[in-house]
């Protein structure tokens, strides 16, 4: 049996390792810590936590739960061990850092199918291999994935746009309508806030002069790109200050231009449009397209609700900027996260664009399955669009590429019911019974991967 190599003993490699090898593959789980160091890492452990120390709400109610129970119920190691290293935290899985990597990483080590090796790798190994070196792969690798994948598909920072409650709009000020070119989407799908000359100018003085948030040492080397306006930054995901910054005229001809796009107050083109774009099918969550930025938060608020319709504005997400090495997933990725065009290689964890501890183990979960399939010439697995992985992979697979940035697992991805009920329970209710009835089918297949085809089948 061929043996397939993983690249990064983070989150989603160690999952993907631990996958691989409970099928009976060989695996060869390549780690550059300690000889090289992330700029977030401070250990040699495997799998270790950089920041939080909660991989988010294990409460059956919430997205972050749904992930937790299905994670276990696939058989995720790492589930396994958080759930053996719990700290007091209410309703989240939060966890004993140091036990946690401790245990992920003498369990690695145990495993007879697992040899891990301690080096940095430079370009993509051969076929078959799983690439989960996340948000701060190396930038040997990165070139290297850069030169097989086009530097359209590869994005090294996010700068985040804040995410604003869909009832606290002025629906007397914004109104619904696409740009031109935006025509394929239904109507409605973006919300737009007209600005009048006088208020523009408000608010791009606003931007120019609003306080930054300081940025962490490692994440200097962007503002320092940014400010030499070289680097690896993309144009269409600058911030929005720094915009406003370079030309009180950059974001009127920029993202918030207004072409194609009427007041129905004014019958009138205004002088500029902030759009909205929906978050989610029920229209709960907006996001200020084009609105990137690392404002301090007091800021944003501030700032932000000087746009017109915006006054009364309640931010569910603020935006911020952070060093996050991701890939343009629907771009690039099948729904199984192989890498389209390069078979045999597949790409989990932050690197596959998804956002956030559960999301990386999920995905590094899917990459094992997937690869160990491909290894034994079976199909991919299609995994349900009712659970919260298979949302989060369609989501990956099926989002616009133009406007992608990494998702985290949320309610919104689920497929619509076909009657939506209006209470949020009623909802979570029916949203259960589709996936449970889904689970079946998933079970049966994970089964049989695991132990083999049982006699006669
Ligand atoms: C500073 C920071 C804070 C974050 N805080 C949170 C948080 O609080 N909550 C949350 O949910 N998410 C957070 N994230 C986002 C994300 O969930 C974590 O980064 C998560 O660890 C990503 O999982 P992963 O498996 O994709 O990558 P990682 O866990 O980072 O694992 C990747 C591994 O690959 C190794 N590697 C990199 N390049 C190479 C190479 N060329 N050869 C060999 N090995 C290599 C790295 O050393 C690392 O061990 C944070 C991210 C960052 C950068």
């Amino acid at each position: 049996m061929s043996e397939v190599v993983v690249v990064g003993g983070g989150l989603a490699g160690c999952e993907a390792a631990w996958q691989l090898a409970q099928r009976g593959l060989p695996v060869r789980l390549i780690e550059m810590r300690p000889e090289r160091m992330t700029g977030a890492h401070r250990t040699s452990w495997l799998a270790e936590l950089v920041c939080s120390n909660s991989l988010g709400s294990a409460l059956p109610d919430r997205a972050a739960g749904w992930l937790v129970n299905e994670l276990s119920r696939c058989g995720s190691l790492l589930i396994e061990v958080a759930r053996a290293c719990t700290v007091p935290a209410g309703g989240a899985l939060a966890v004993d850092r140091d036990r946690f990597a401790c245990t992920v990483t003498e369990r690695i080590e145990r495993h007879p199918n697992i040899q891990v090796e301690r080096r940095e790798v430079l370009s993509v190994p051969p076929p078959p291999c799983i690439i989960a070196t996340g948000p701060l792969t190396s930038p040997a690798l990165s070139a290297d994935l850069e030169r097989r994948v086009g530097h359209r598909a590869l994005f090294f920072y996010d700068a985040i746009a804040p995410v604003v409650a869909g009832d606290s709009l002025d629906r007397s000020i914004v109104f619904a309508a696409s740009r031109r070119g935006q025509g394929v989407l239904p109507e409605g799908d973006y919300l737009n806030c007209p600005f009048t000359r006088e208020e523009y100018d408000r608010f791009v003085e606003a931007l120019r002069t609003a306080e930054r948030a300081p940025l962490a040492e490692f994440e200097r080397e962007i503002d320092q790109g940014v400010k030499a306006g070289e680097g690896p930054f993309f144009e269409g995901c600058l911030p929005i200050e720094v915009l406003a910054a370079r030309d009180p005229l950059a974001l009127a001809y920029g993202p918030l231009r207004p072409v194609g796009l009427q007041d129905p107050r004014t019958g009138r083109r205004p002088w500029a449009v902030l759009q909205l774009r929906r978050e989610d099918p029920a229209g709960e969550r907006y996001n200020l397209v084009g609105c990137q930025t690392n404002l301090r938060v007091s800021e944003q608020e501030r700032v932000f609700r000087m746009v017109p319709g915006l006054a009364q504005a309640r931010f569910l997400r603020y935006g911020q900027m952070h060093r996050n090495t991701y890939l343009n997933a629907p771009r690039i990725l099948g729904p199984d996260l192989s890498l389209r065009g390069h078979p045999g290689i597949w790409i989990a964890g932050q690197l596959a664009g998804v956002e956030g501890y559960l999301g990386n183990i999920a995905t590094g979960l899917v990459a094992g399955i997937q690869a160990a399939r491909w290894v034994r010439g079976q199909p991919p697995i299609e995994w349900p669009t009712s659970h919260m992985i298979g949302a989060l992979l369609n989501a990956l697979s099926h989002s616009d590429p133009v406007w992608f940035q990494p998702i985290k697992a949320n309610f919104g991805l689920l497929p619509p019911l076909p009657e939506a009920p209006a209470s949020r329970a009623a909802r979570l209710e029916l949203w259960s019974r589709r996936a449970q009835e889904d689970w079946s089918r998933l079970a049966c297949e994970l089964h049989r991967d695991l132990v083999g085809p049982a006699p006669g089948d």
